[in-house]
């Protein structure tokens, strides 16, 4: 029989997989602390936007092989393998917030209790290494009396989707990363993904958490050198663009994450760069490069303003637009987005800030309060302001009227480098 699975915790990974394992045919159960996001997707609603996300839950509700549930008893009964994937955010001091991970362990724990037969948990969140095989096999085994490896299965296995491409990266990863200690779980793990066409690389649990940390760090320090190389670049009066162009075409160092900019968001590089410069840190690591790429993505947005004040002068009551409040195009997530670091240097500075998203509008007005006018049509946000600023370089801000117009691009968005009355920005 295939494995059934159960999903615990149905954010932007979580409902991904719950959605993608349904539609290869396994029988799966959703779980999520969050009742209200239970009775939403219940009735097909998705509670986050990704693209095909909408039809694939619906069609996956349909053939029945998908369901959601608010007692994780029953997702564990239920099912063969629990996946974990809530969150893990950065508390105060960059180090990770594991409480949603331990209440899930705990939760899911006292539900191996009282199933009796074996069970596999896998834990997909980013969790520092050394989670699996220490805290979590201490949690499960204290919860169900029940020993790790033996009686129950425990695996350590990373994501690396990206969101705005989200479904597309669940069935055609650039590798499925299988962290485990004993054979059972290894074949259960291998059989789940044997569908998905990509390289399957079983390891040890440490190594897969670890390998998660690292390739987002990798990235962060990839857009935070384009970003430095970009500030040469200026300085000499050339276009960044047209060197990192260059620079990616050489097969060692190819053209991904080197475009220069406002710098990198979301939920992802700038926790987990802070979270493996403090698991560094404790293990006597100075984590040189990974601190240096945080503080370059920090100066960013502070930069964009100072250009934009160059100028425009004093902010004080000038009416300043901003296109873009996702943290990049294609989701709605805001959690990082620059673009938020860049109104608040705004608001401080006493400008009057309208904003427009065609996708994050919603979760921007809850995060933003009543601080910014949030604007429906962005030719119109464009045409109400003194100045723009672009901080996420979503298409359709390509076909805007730019004419006449001071902007202040934090991207890079051609048609309003061609158009724009004055053009300035951080790569240029
Ligand atoms: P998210 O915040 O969107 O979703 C987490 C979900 O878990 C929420 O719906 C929350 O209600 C639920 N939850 C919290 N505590 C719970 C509990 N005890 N039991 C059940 N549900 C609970 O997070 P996300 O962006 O989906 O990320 C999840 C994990 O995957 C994180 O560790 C993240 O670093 C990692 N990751 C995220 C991405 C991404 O692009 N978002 C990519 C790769 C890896």
């Amino acid at each position: 029989m295939k494995p059934r699975v159960s999903i615990v915790g149905l954010g932007y990974v979580g409902l991904v997989h719950a959605v993608g394992f349904a539609s290869l045919g396994y029988m799966v159960v959703g779980y999520d602390i969050d009742s209200s996001k239970l009775e939403k997707l219940s009735q097909g609603k998705p509670t986050i936007y990704e693209e095909g996300l909408e039809e694939a839950l619906a069609r996956a509700l349909a053939s029945g092989n998908l369901r959601f549930t608010n007692s994780v008893e029953e997702a564990v009964l239920e099912t063969d393998v629990t996946f974990i994937a809530v969150g893990t955010p950065s508390l105060p001091d960059g180090s990770v917030d594991l409480s949603q991970v331990e209440s899930a362990l705990r939760s899911i724990g006292r539900a191996l209790k009282l199933k009796g037969g074996w069970h596999l948990v896998a834990i997909k969140s980013t969790v520092p290494p050394g989670t699996t095989e220490g805290l979590a096999r201490r949690i499960l085994e204290e919860e169900s009396g029940l020993k790790a490896f033996e009686d129950f299965g425990l695996a350590a296995n990373p994501e690396f989707l990206r969101e705005g491409t989200a479904l597309r990266d669940f069935y055609k990863p650039d590798r499925v990363v299988i962290g485990v200690r004993d054979e059972r779980s290894k074949r259960v793990l291998l059989e789940l993904y044997e569908p998905i066409d990509s390289p399957k690389i079983v390891t040890t649990p440490t190594v897969a958490e670890l390998a998660k940390y690292a390739s987002n760090v990798f990235l962060a320090v990839r857009i935070s050198l384009a970003n430095e190389i970009a500030s040469v670049s200026k300085a000499l009066g050339v276009d960044a663009y047209e060197v990192l162009r260059i620079v990616g075409l050489d097969h060692r160092i190819g053209p991904h994450y080197l475009k220069p900019g406002l710098g990198f968001g979301g939920s992802c590089l700038p926790k987990d760069l802070k979270a493996f410069i403090k698991v560094a840190e404790s293990l006597g690591v100075n984590a040189r490069i990974a601190r240096a790429a945080l503080e370059v993505n920090e100066e960013q947005p502070r930069r964009l303003v100072e250009l934009l004040e160059k100028r425009v002068g004093d902010l004080r009551g000038r009416r300043v637009g901003v296109l873009g409040l996702a943290f990049k195009p294609g989701t709605d997530d805001i959690r990082e987005s620059r673009a938020l670091e860049v109104i608040k240097l705004l608001l401080e500075r006493g400008a009057t800030v309208y904003a427009h998203d065609p996708r994050a509008a919603e979760k921007a007005r809850e995060a933003l309060g009543g601080k910014v006018t949030i604007v429906g049509n962005p030719q119109e946000l464009i045409d109400t302001v003194d100045v723009v600023v672009i901080a996420t370089e979503w298409p359709e801000y390509e076909n805007l009227d730019y004419r006449g117009k001071i902007v202040v691009d934090g991207r890079r968005v051609e048609k309003a480098r061609r158009e724009a009355r004055i053009y300035e920005s951080l790569t240029c």
